[in-house]
């Protein structure tokens, strides 16, 4: 196979469609159609009911909207106008000569690609392969990958049952809900071989050969191979390894990552690939740097000279700041899938499991995969500059001749795809006071600075209708919870009064686990109703966010904000939104005022959710971590608390709270409700355009994949002339 592997695939099914919407069939099997504008137009409003109940897929959209629909559209001279627009547009995105890359990468080939592994990626809500922040940064990272024009080919898994549904009880306790995904309705090419049967990948464990087919799905330029063990040619356990997303058990989780890793390799091999960098983003894909010691060992280089072989192609990714949060599995675990393994690289099991030790002589060691990434990467990076510091002071255990400052882990900051979060009302305004090209030039304070001429009404009018239409939406799929739930009619009706479009929006969205404290603001609860129920500045908040099936602790953080929820005062301020998923996360980062986010410090590795609220014009209200202490410069947010050395875990709450509970009542509060005699918040809407001006630029996938490229694709641009054609900070620092 060759290059031609590369090149989009042609839809092997297309529906019967009227042949000016032939077209149709083409957009909707490339993600590129979730960041071009006209896809509202042009997918929504064939058939919105069939839309939402579709899950955004236009795929099955096809296949499913009458025919009567189609011929009227067939015939609708604004209709065919916007899909003739679209259409050029994604031609000529694809065709695309001129990029950043081929201008920029001394290595650019599309034979010799960067090879990107996660296990997850949260491109959109149609395509349920991803839990949280993880999976959306590594879609992101593939989006502007293929903005920029970077030859990259991504692997990952495809999971039959994705994460899972959340459904909450009476009680607000966490149920979940474990759905097959159709994968023929989704935008999948099954990859398949020269003579026209499934490619299968082939991955001995468990003393079986287990078999992968491969499915391929478009992400613009970047194709994105999953793979998938859910055939009949399977032992009917090894068909489930790919059933669930972070689900089952621990030699579930290694099978996983075997396929991962080393089915990974062994797909791009039979594709004709010999990627030029394997990046691993995060340690779950590690083992591919077994199967690429294997590879040289079998064409005969010795172990110790296969090493750095190795070494030179690899790059690894951190996004785990706790030591539990690593995977590590116990020597008898990796027995089962490696004692076949080991011989191949002629090792003894001690020298191999030593591979995954974080300190060598213990028998009991557990081989964990973030020392077997750091071991094998030429470079390794967290994700902020705080996350870089803490995995630097992590992992010198490791590297006991160094000191803390020269453990070899760098930090690129994460950042978000601005096509896919922004709101089409502020692209929108931007395109008429960014200029033309801002987009092109994203990551240029200058552009941003036009933020200015921006009239403060515009702004303001802009995030208000945002505010609106984020109330309704969150009405709507309260109302649908309390529906299915059997609730009583009261409380059915009473989402009439939820929510208020006019006041103050607060948004809470992430998983729900201890550390980032999803409850602090309930600490003293007098205070905080009190705070809510201020009938001159009141105040609103919407929560999402899901628990690990297995947490406890997370579930009950999610149970005590819906028993709050339920109290008569506050019942209409407080909204709780189930399934936490793209879809929901757009309209939140979108409609809010306010992004809150009090993690304890230092565990959020990044974030990213915050980000995204700058595009829209929202304001971070923030604990000082992960990304929020290089964003934060004392005008364009707020941030929470002060971090005191050795206070005890309950002190650093409650400090935490209090000050929380200080900037709403003395600073949001007042700022937000502080209008001029033509109702515009001039303070606020200042702070608005701070944001946008300073976090908008650096805080955004453009910036973060060109810094990949530079630093770690292709390192010898660091000393090198190309630097100031990236405009801004991209790669300062
Ligand atoms: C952006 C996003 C995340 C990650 O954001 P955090 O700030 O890390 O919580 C998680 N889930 C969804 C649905 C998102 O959109």
């Amino acid at each position: 196979m060759s290059i031609a592997t590369l090149a989009p695939a042609f839809p092997e099914r297309c529906p019967v469609l009227p042949e000016a919407l032939m077209p149709l069939c083409e957009i909707a099997r490339n993600y590129w159609w979730t960041w071009n504008p006209d896809h509202l137009t042009i997918f929504r409003e064939m058939d919105p009911a069939l839309w939402e109940r579709t899950s955004h897929n236009p795929v099955r959209m096809l296949e499913e909207v009458s025919y009567l629909r189609l011929a009227a559209l067939a015939t609708d001279v604004n209709y065919l106008a916007t899909l003739q627009r679209m259409v050029k547009s994604y031609r000529a995105y694809m065709a695309a000569e001129d990029t950043w890359a081929k201008r920029t990468m001394k290595s650019y080939n599309w034979q010799r690609p960067i090879a990107y592994f996660c296990a997850e990626y949260g491109l959109h809500e149609s395509l349920p392969t991803y839990s949280g922040g993880l999976g959306m940064l590594a879609a992101d990272h593939l989006k502007s990958a293929s903005d920029l024009g970077v030859p990259m080919v991504a692997i990952g898994l495809l999971y039959r049952q994705g994460y899972f549904q959340q459904r909450l009880d009476n009680s607000g306790w966490q149920g979940e809900l474990y759905e097959d995904s159709e994968f023929d309705s989704l935008p999948l090419t099954l990859v398949r071989g020269q003579d026209g049967n499934p490619l299968l990948v082939e991955v001995a464990m468990r003393q079986r050969l287990v078999k992968a087919r491969t499915w391929r799905v478009d992400v613009g330029r970047v194709p994105l191979f999953l793979l998938d063990t859910d055939i009949p040619e399977n032992d009917p356990i090894d068909r489930w390894i790919t059933g669930h997303l972070y689900g089952g058990s621990t030699d579930t989780r290694i099978a996983q990552e075997c396929i991962l890793g080393i089915g990974g390799v062994r797909l791009l091999r039979q594709l004709g690939l010999d990627p030029s960098v394997y990046h691993m983003n995060e340690g779950h894909a590690a083992f591919l740097t077994l199967e690429l010691l294997r590879e040289e060992i079998s064409r005969g280089t010795p172990f110790l000279a296969a090493e750095p072989k190795v070494r030179e192609k690899c790059l690894f990714t951190t996004h785990t700041p706790v030591p539990a949060g690593h995977d590590a599995f116990s020597p008898n675990e990796m027995d089962a899938f490696f004692a076949s393994f080991w011989p191949q690289l002629g090792l003894t099991r001690e020298q191999f499991l030593a591979l995954g030790a974080r300190r060598t002589g213990d028998p009991w060691e557990r081989f964990n995969m973030t020392v077997l990434a750091l071991r094998y990467a030429r470079a390794a990076n967290g994700v902020s500059k705080l996350h870089g510091r803490v995995s630097r002071e992590m992992w010198h255990v490791l590297y006991p001749e160094r000191s803390v400052d020269e453990v070899p882990i760098g930090s690129i900051t994460n950042g978000v795809h601005a096509r896919t979060w922004i709101s089409p009302l502020f692209w929108n305004l931007y395109d008429q006071y960014l200029g033309p090209d801002w987009l092109e030039r994203i990551s240029d304070p200058e552009v941003w600075a036009r933020v200015n001429e921006i009239p403060d009404e515009e702004l303001w009018r802009r995030k208000a209708a945002l505010r609106e239409r984020l109330v309704s939406f969150a009405r709507h799929r309260v109302l649908r919870s309390r529906r299915n739930r059997g609730e009583a009619n009261e409380r059915i009706q009473a989402v009439g009064h939820l929510l208020d479009p006019k006041i103050l929006t607060i948004g809470f969205a992430r998983r729900f686990s201890t550390y980032k404290r999803g409850d602090l603001i309930l600490r003293d609860l007098e205070r905080i109703t009190r705070i809510f129920t201020n009938k001159d500045y009141p105040v609103q908040i919407i929560f999402a966010g899901k628990a690990h099936p297995r947490d406890e602790g997370g579930k009950r953080l999610i149970q005590r904000v819906v028993e709050w929820s339920n109290q008569p005062e506050v019942a209409d301020r407080i909204a709780f939104i189930e399934n936490y998923d793209a879809y929901v996360g757009r309209n939140l980062v979108q409609g809010v005022d306010v992004w809150l986010n009090n993690p304890r410090r230092p565990l959020e590795a990044s974030g990213t959710s915050g980000q995204k609220v700058g595009f829209s014009g929202g304001l971070n209200l923030s604990v000082l971590d992960g990304w929020w202490p290089e964003g934060y410069n004392g005008h364009n947010g707020w941030a929470i608390g002060q971090e005191i050395d050795g206070l005890d875990p309950a002190a650093q709450d409650d400090l935490d709270a209090n000050s929380l509970y200080d900037l709403l009542e003395y600073e949001v509060i007042p700022m937000f409700y502080d209008r001029d005699e033509h109702g515009i918040p001039r303070r606020w809407v200042a702070r608005m355009k701070e944001a946008i001006r300073t976090l908008n630029p650096v805080f955004n996938t453009d910036r973060m994949v060109a810094e990949y490229v530079l630093k770690m694709y292709e390192p010898e641009h660091m000393s090198a002339e190309v630097r100031p054609t990236l405009s801004g900070s991209a790669v300062a620092g």
